[in-house]
């Protein structure tokens, strides 16, 4: 995936110069650092063991499925955007957890994320429904899942 880089200062609106190892503004001495982008997902399971997952309704991989999951906003707590998702993709209010594991990089978590964080979570309420990014949504099972966007979802579909 390829990253735009800024070419003009955000703060004077002087061009930006030097790549050492981040831009620095010609005007006002200022460095441009790149901020990652962070996505954050839930893992939910019914008492049947089967996993919560949406279908995405977006690029990249539309039309597969994945764990509910989104970006963190900046200043949110990372907790706090795994439930706000969780809401608007499933209908589900949840309680997160602690973290299963971390994903480097795009395409290897959620899309176009630069890692990507899963947390263990359970329902507490709300009402299942698709919505916001995701088309559908359901429990499945480790042997009867639809096709996967990110191999994060089968790591945490897998897990004991
Ligand atoms: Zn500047």
């Amino acid at each position: 995936m390829s990253v735009l880089q800024p070419r003009f200062c955000t703060a004077c609106g002087s061009a930006l110069g030097g790549q050492r190892p981040h831009p620095v503004c010609t005007g006002c001495g200022r460095t441009h650092f790149r901020d990652p982008k962070v996505g954050v997902g839930v893992a939910v399971r019914d008492a049947s063991g089967r996993t919560l997952l949406v279908r995405r309704g977006v690029q990249p991989e539309k039309g597969k499925w994945s764990l509910p999951a989104g970006f963190v906003d900046a200043g949110e707590d990372p907790r706090d955007a795994a439930a706000r998702e969780a809401l608007e993709e499933t209908g589900l209010v949840v309680e997160v957890g602690a973290v299963i594991d971390v994903w480097p990089g795009a395409g290897a978590g959620g899309g176009g994320a630069s890692f990507f964080l899963a947390f263990e979570a359970s329902i507490v309420g709300g009402t299942l429904a698709a919505g916001d990014d995701a088309t559908d949504v359901g429990f499945f099972a480790a042997g009867e899942l639809p096709e996967l966007a990110f191999p994060s979802t089968r790591a945490v579909v897998d897990r004991p």
